[in-house]
């Protein structure tokens, strides 16, 4: 074996908490490495969370963006035709951004959801991944992870819930929910 570098696909999904935080947790790795890292956040935009923030002195080399407008209504006749677009827009960006081998790494957070809530096609998700430059690491994050993408991934953690704060009524707390 000469070169052992590969790009990797990865995904965070379960019910526990800390699916977005590894990505950011594998992000900060990378970035470290002088690699370049874009995370597109599907669904979210209506937090501010710390992220957002802290990764603007790394200037180009860290690229964070929220592509959504958080509190997604779903099912069926009650998904927000809006919500549909802002997924698909956010899937375009993301799938451009792949395909460029701009960056070394990718991060999709909350992607699992747009897909789990019908809002995005699994298969276009894998078709995408599948013929992506080969070092492009990819990380999918959210509950519920599609079989066809984790039949494709290399690495799958499943978040398993032990407790949550929030289960003795504590509300998300700044620095470590947001
Ligand atoms: P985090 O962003 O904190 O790593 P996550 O990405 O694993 O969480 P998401 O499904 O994206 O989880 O939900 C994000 C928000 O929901 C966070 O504020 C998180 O604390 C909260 N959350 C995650 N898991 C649970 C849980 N099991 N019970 C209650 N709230 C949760
Ligand atoms: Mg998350």
């Amino acid at each position: 074996m000469t070169d052992s570098r590969k790009g990797l696909i990865l995904i965070n999904t379960g019910p526990g908490k800390g699916k977005t935080t590894a990505a950011l947790g594998t992000a900060l790795r990378a970035v470290g490495n002088g690699m370049r890292v874009l995370v597109l956040q599907f669904l979210k935009g209506s937090w501010h969370y710390g992220e957002l923030d802290a990764v603007l002195p790394f200037g180009d080399n860290f690229v964070l963006k929220q592509m959504g407008r958080g509190f997604v209504k779903v099912g069926g006749a009650e998904t927000d035709p809006e919500d549909i677009r802002l997924v698909e827009e956010a899937w375009a960006e993301a799938r451009v951004a792949i395909e460029s081998g701009d960056w070394d790494l990718v991060v999709l957070d909350e992607i699992n959801y747009a897909i789990s809530y019908g809002m995005l096609d699994p298969a276009a998700v894998a078709d995408t991944l599948r013929n992506r430059p080969e070092m492009v690491h990819v990380i999918l994050t959210g509950r519920n992870a599609h079989p066809l993408l984790v039949e494709i991934a290399d690495t799958v953690t499943e978040m398993r819930e032990v407790k949550h704060a929030y289960q003795k009524g504590i509300l998300a707390q700044r620095g470590i929910e947001f």
